[in-house]
């Protein structure tokens, strides 16, 4: 049903961990998928060549979400490419965390960048080469919700801004047949955040379900927002965070 046949995806950050298993999910679906990379463009690479082999077309592209201008010009090369663009997964995200003195105005400015400034502007350039039945997707993050301990300022506070810019952005582009959403999700093993780390039991604990999530588990959840099943669900924020903040 939720078939993503003859659509094209683009997924920030895809090359490990969650936006990695939602490129996977996207084209086992159907969709042509490229992603975007910053430092670990091996392991994108290698994601590509996954999608390639079901059949698929994909592009791994190599933009900073830091960088404003690479952004824009990744989401256009993508547009070219593929000769359109019907699904944007705003993935990527910077997570630097410590006490408020140690974090200043770089830091802030560097989380605010990829974490908020990149989503806008790659929703933006965009819903220039959609049509009906878009899909704007990001990744936002429990701790929008529930800030259980310290260190954790700039993040929560630049996923909090992500709230915002998807009911804007849902309110905006509706008229248009473009739904725009974002996904929470709780703690989920990844290199960002292994289920094996100092402390991953305390994080556990905080949940309903007592344990982390797969990355392929949040990609569900991404995936059926970006089919035809999820077309009458705009605005909204959607945790698939195991209980992480009930
Ligand atoms: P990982 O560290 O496993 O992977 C991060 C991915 O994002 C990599 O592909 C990385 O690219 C890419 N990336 C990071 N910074 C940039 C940048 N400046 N420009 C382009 N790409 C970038 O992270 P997760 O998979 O865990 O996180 C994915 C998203 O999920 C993030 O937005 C995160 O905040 C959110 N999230 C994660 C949770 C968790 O527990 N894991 C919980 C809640 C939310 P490269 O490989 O080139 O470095």
């Amino acid at each position: 049903m939720n078939e993503l046949k003859d659509k094209v995806a683009l997924v920030t950050g895809g090359g490990r961990g969650i936006g990695a298993a939602i490129a996977r999910r996207l084209a086992e679906q159907g969709a042509d998928v490229a992603l975007t990379y910053e430092q670990a463009a091996g392991r994108a690479s290698a994601v590509a060549g996954e999608i390639e082999d079901m059949g698929r077309r994909s592009l791994a592209v190599h933009a900073d979400s830091g960088d404003a201008a690479a952004v824009t010009a990744a989401v256009d090369q993508v547009a070219e490419v593929f000769g359109r663009l019907d699904i944007v997964v705003n993935n990527a995200g910077a997570f630097m965390v410590g006490p408020v003195a140690d974090l200043g105005a770089a830091e802030l400015d560097r989380t605010l960048a990829v974490n908020v400034r990149a989503p806008y502007l790659a929703s933006r350039a965009a819903v220039r080469h959609m049509g009906g039945g878009g899909r704007i997707i990001s990744i936002g993050s429990n701790m929008a919700e529930r800030v259980p301990f310290g260190g954790m300022t700039l993040y929560a506070l630049s996923k909090t801004a992500l709230v915002g810019m998807t009911k804007g952005l849902a309110r905006e582009l509706g008229a248009r047949g473009i739904t725009v959403n974002l996904v929470h999700p709780g703690p989920t093993d990844t290199d960002a955040n292994p289920a094996d780390r100092p402390g991953a039991e305390a994080i556990r604990g905080l949940t309903a379900l007592g344990r982390y999530a797969t990355p392929s588990e949040i990609a569900a959840v991404v995936a059926f927002l970006a089919g035809e099943d999820g077309r009458y669900v705009t605005g909204a924020v959607v945790n698939a965070d195991g209980g992480f903040t009930v």
